[in-house]
C-alpha cells in the first residue's frame, strides 16, 4: 500500500510529538498564520457556501460515474499522443514508473510535488533501481535534504522553522554561501540556485496532478512557486502519477474548484501558477508523456457508498490547519502521508480500518474540519462510522479495557438505582479536586483517562437531586395555590 500507515499507533507517536515544544511552537505559528489568511479571503466571497455546495455536488456526481470518466480521459490522452498506464497498487505503480525511467536511459529525475508519489513511496523504489529523484517544491526539498518526512499536505516542512532550514541548507546543499542567513529571501535564493542547475540538466520529470479533465484529456497542476512549471516544460519525458479520484468531467467544473482550492489552501484568491497540458505537442514541451492512473485502495473506497466521500478531497489542507489535534500532535504522528482530519479518514479507508485502527480516534470531533472543507466532506461523521466499524470488527474474545469500561457503564446506566448509587459515589471525587476545581490524576485503571486530560470536579448536587428539589417545590407551590 505504500506510505499509508506508520509503525506506531497514533497515541504512541503523538506522545513523543507532544513532548517536543519546538515542534508545537512551529506548528502553532504556521497554522495560525494560514488560518487567518484563509478566513480573510473566504470572507470576501458572498457565494462561498454556494461554491462549497457546487463542489460537493460535482464530486458526488463524478464519483457516481467514475469508470466512464476515466475511460474518456484515457481515450483523450491517447488521442493526443500520451500513453496511459493503470496501476492497481503502489507496487505496480512504482514498477511502471521505474521501467519508464529506465527506458529513457536516465538515472536522475526531477519531481514536482505529488502526494500520489509520496503515497506509493516512489522515491525509495527509484533509489533501489539506482535512480535519483530530486524534489523541486521548496518545502519538499527541505524535507528531502533534511532526511525527514513531510508532515502536512501542502507545506510538508511546516514542522521546521527558518533557523532549522538554514542549518539543513548549510549542511546538505553543495556550494551554498556559508554566509547564508535565515532570512526567507536568502533561503529561497539558495534553493533557486541549487534547483536551477538540476532543472537544466533533467531529461525526465515526474509530476502529480491536481485535476485530470476527461473531456479533453488535459492534466493540471496548481502551485505557488513556478518550480512545477519548470518540471512540466523543460524535460523531454514527463511521467504523471494521478489518483483515479482526481478526474473531473469537464473544463467547466474547474470554474468551481479553481476558486475553492487556492482560497482554502494558501489563503490566496488565485494560485500564482496553473499549468495544463494535453498529450504531447510537437516542438513544444516534453515529447513523451505517460499518465499512470493509481488505484491503491480507491476502488474499494468507492464501493463504500458513505465512505467514498473521502475521495472527494481536493487536498487543500484547510482541515489540517483548523484541527486542534493536528496543531498539537503534528503530521508525523498520523504515520500516513495523509495527516490531519482527512488523513484520519482517508488512510483507514484506503488500507482497511484494521490496518490503521487508531487513526479514527485521532480527533476531538469538534467539527471544525467540516466547516473548513471546501467540498463539505463530513469528516466527523466518517470518523464516527470508522470507529463503529473498528468496534464491530473486534467484538468477542478478551474485552479491551475500553470495552470493559463501556460494558460497566452500560450496566450502571441500565438501572436507576445503580445510577443513583454511582452518582453518590462520584461525589466523593469532590475531595480530590477541592483546591483547583479539577481532578488531574486518578488511580488505575481510571488513570488511562486522566493520563491525558483533567476531569472536572463533580458538582455538589446531581441533576436528579436538583430536579427532585425543584420539581418537589414546584408541585408544593401548585398545591398551595389551588
Ligand atoms: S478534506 Fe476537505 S478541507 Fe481537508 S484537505 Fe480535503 S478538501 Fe481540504
Amino acid at each position: 500500500m505504500g506510505h499509508l500507515r506508520g509503525e506506531q499507533s497514533f497515541p504512541d507517536a503523538a506522545r513523543g510529538a507532544l513532548a517536543d515544544s519546538q515542534l508545537r511552537r512551529n506548528l502553532g505559528h504556521a497554522t495560525t498564520t494560514i488560518r487567518g489568511k484563509r478566513a480573510a479571503v473566504v470572507a470576501e466571497c458572498d457565494d462561498w457556501e454556494e461554491l462549497r455546495l457546487a463542489g460537493e455536488a460535482l464530486k458526488s456526481s463524478t464519483m457516481a460515474r467514475l469508470d466512464q470518466h476515466l475511460v474518456e480521459l484515457e481515450e483523450r490522452v491517447t488521442a493526443r499522443g500520451g500513453v496511459v498506464h493503470w496501476a492497481r497498487d503502489a507496487h505496480e505503480a512504482n514498477a511502471i514508473v521505474t521501467r519508464l525511467v529506465r527506458e529513457t536511459g536516465e538515472t536522475e529525475v526531477v519531481k514536482v510535488k505529488s502526494m500520489a508519489t509520496q503515497e506509493i513511496g516512489l522515491n525509495d523504489a527509484l533509489a533501489e533501481a539506482g535512480i535519483t529523484a530530486q524534489e523541486t517544491d521548496l518545502a519538499e526539498l527541505i524535507v528531502q535534504l533534511g532526511g525527514d518526512l513531510g508532515s502536512h499536505i501542502l507545506v510538508p516542512a511546516i514542522h521546521r522553522n527558518r533557523a532549522e532550514i538554514r542549518e539543513i541548507f548549510l549542511r546538505e546543499m553543495p556550494g551554498v554561501d556559508p554566509e547564508l542567513t535565515a532570512e526567507p529571501r536568502r533561503l529561497a535564493e539558495a534553493a533557486r540556485l541549487y534547483l536551477r542547475e538540476r532543472f537544466l540538466r533533467a531529461k525526465v520529470a515526474i509530476s502529480g496532478a491536481n485535476f485530470g479533465v476527461a473531456e479533453s484529456g488535459t492534466l493540471l497542476v496548481v502551485e505557488s512557486e513556478g518550480n512545477g512549471r519548470m518540471c512540466l516544460t523543460l524535460p523531454e519525458t514527463l511521467i504523471t502519477v494521478m489518483g483515479i479520484e482526481k478526474v473531473v468531467p469537464t473544463w467547466q467544473d474547474l470554474e468551481v474548484f479553481l476558486q475553492l482550492l487556492p482560497r482554502s489552501s494558501t489563503g490566496e484568491r488565485m494560485n500564482p501558477y496553473t499549468s495544463a497540458w494535453t498529450g504531447v505537442t510537437p516542438g513544444d514541451g516534453p515529447q513523451a508523456f505517460h499518465l499512470v492512473l493509481l488505484d491503491n485502495g480507491r476502488t474499494a473506497t468507492l464501493a463504500d457508498e458513505v465512505g467514498r466521500a473521502a475521495l472527494h478531497c481536493i487536498k487543500c489542507s484547510a482541515c489540517l490547519n483548523v484541527c486542534p489535534v493536528y496543531e498539537r500532535a503534528g503530521g508525523h504522528a498520523y504515520g500516513s502521508v495523509y495527516p490531519g482530519p482527512i488523513g484520519a479518514v482517508l488512510s483507514p479507508q484506503l488500507t482497511g480500518v484494521e490496518d490503521n485502527a487508531s487513526l479514527p480516534y485521532a480527533s476531538s470531533l469538534c467539527g471544525a474540519c467540516f466547516d473548513a472543507c471546501p467540498v463539505r466532506i463530513d469528516i466527523p461523521s466518517l470518523l464516527v462510522r470508522l470507529r463503529a466499524q473498528h468496534v464491530d470488527a473486534n467484538r468477542g474474545g478478551v474485552p479491551s479495557p475500553e470495552a470493559a469500561a463501556m460494558a460497566a457503564a452500560s450496566w450502571v446506566m441500565a438501572d436507576h438505582r445503580r445510577f443513583a448509587a454511582a452518582e453518590t459515589a462520584s461525589r466523593l471525587g469532590r475531595l480530590l479536586g477541592r483546591s483547583t476545581g479539577r481532578i488531574g490524576s486518578l488511580p488505575p485503571p481510571l488513570d488511562a483517562w486522566t493520563g491525558s486530560r483533567d476531569l472536572p470536579r463533580p458538582p455538589a448536587e446531581s441533576f436528579r437531586q436538583w430536579w427532585a428539589r425543584e420539581r418537589g417545590q414546584g408541585r408544593a407551590r401548585e398545591r398551595g395555590q389551588s
